[in-house]
């Protein structure tokens, strides 16, 4: 593996990531940056972009398994405002960042993290967690604010040069700007965004699958990503508002899933996950239910035919029922608000302080 490297660093493709690694680069040391995504961030298509416009070395690494296993045995740090580990997410990444570390026979991780920038994941106390929990304390350089900061061992080995490090602190981005003209950056990135995980309608989708799925994967959340989601108890349903839609449904459909269709209608497909196979009347109940969004089948004022098979519609039969096109079958079919789903998130956190202190 290259050992040219001095530093890995975190690059998100927000401004301060892009900020951090040029202070470092600027003192004539080398860095790759690493480009974390999973189902809830990252944009991988834009890094040829970034190379080109900031002139960076970038990987993109996928994190989606080791995220995904943090939720679900929900992050020790807890939640932010929405459904987002951020303290828990750094910690994870920084872990990440460590292994690329050796790989990369680099010698330290920068990461753009700004000292007071946001209440969760970084204040003082916060920042001081993050790097003992991720084991980074003697190799994690956080060059914005790195003057405010004990010094690292980079800086008192004279690896790095902590008078040309900085001394920014807090949510203004005034600083961050003089020096993005300073750098000459081609493009400004507007303030963060783009981690699906703070977005209410998002956690709507994502909380049911931690409840129910009994062992969530990457995958699992695509699906949740994609089309209208259902519940009804451990029974989930997608179903596709149009045709891009019902074609991502089929990409993200499991072999054993049920998959619904309507073969004599246009409209919607379904994908139902079956964690256990579902027993018959569950699968006319979702039949009845997805043909209720598909509007010719409503308009025919009758039972229309509802294809049911394993998953896609050219794999094993499971069913073909005839069924009314209902929106309100027995199963009540549904999917929690936002409030409910945090009244759900802030109880699970009280039940497991009250375990944690049993
Ligand atoms: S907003 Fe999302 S990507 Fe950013 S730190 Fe929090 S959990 Fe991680």
């Amino acid at each position: 593996m290259n050992t040219a490297y001095d530093a890995v660093a975190l690059y998100s493709g927000g401004l301060d990531s892009i900020l951090a690694v040029k202070v470092v680069e600027e003192q004539g040391l080398r860095v790759k940056c690493l480009h974390c995504v999973s189902p809830f961030f990252g944009k991988p298509s834009l890094a040829p972009h970034w190379r080109d416009i900031y002139g960076l070395d970038i990987a993109v690494l996928d994190v989606s398994e080791a995220f995904v296993r943090m939720l679900t045995a929900r992050p020790a740090y807890g939640f932010g405002k929405v459904l987002n580990p951020c303290v828990d997410c750094k910690i994870l990444m920084l872990r990440q960042a460590r292994v690329q570390m050796n790989r990369y026979g680099a010698s330290f991780i920068i990461s753009g993290e700004v000292l007071g920038q946001r209440p969760m994941s970084q204040r003082r106390d916060s920042l001081n967690a993050i790097r003992r929990d991720a084991a980074v304390r003697d190799v994690l350089l956080r060059p914005l604010s790195a003057q405010l900061l004990d010094p690292t061992p980079m800086e008192l080995s004279g690896l790095v040069d902590r008078r040309r490090l900085h001394d920014i602190a807090g949510r203004g981005r005034k600083k961050q700007m003089a020096l993005a003209e300073y750098f000459r950056l081609a493009e400004i990135p507007t303030p963060a965004g783009g981690c699906r995980l703070a977005e209410r309608e998002n956690a709507r989708r994502y909380w049911p699958v931690l409840r129910h799925a009994p062992h969530p994967t990457a995958a699992e959340f695509r699906l949740a990503d994609t089309g209208r989601q259902y519940w009804a108890g451990e029974h989930w349903l997608s179903v596709g508002r149009n045709s891009r839609d019902n074609d991502a449904l089929l990409r993200c459909a499991f072999p054993e899933d049920a998959v619904f269709d309507l073969p004599d209608f246009p409209g919607p497909l379904a994908v139902g996950r079956q964690f256990v196979d579902w027993e018959p009347a569950v699968l006319r109940d979702a039949a009845a239910f997805t043909a209720s969004f598909a509007p010719k089948a409503v308009r025919a004022g009758r039972e229309v035919t509802v294809r049911v098979t394993r998953g896609s519609p050219r794999g094993e039969l499971l069913c073909e029922c005839a069924v009314l096109p209902d929106r309100d079958t027995p199963l009540g079919w549904g999917i929690s608000s936002w409030s409910e789903v945090r009244e759900k998130i802030r109880t699970e956190a009280g039940d497991a302080a009250q375990s944690d202190e049993g």
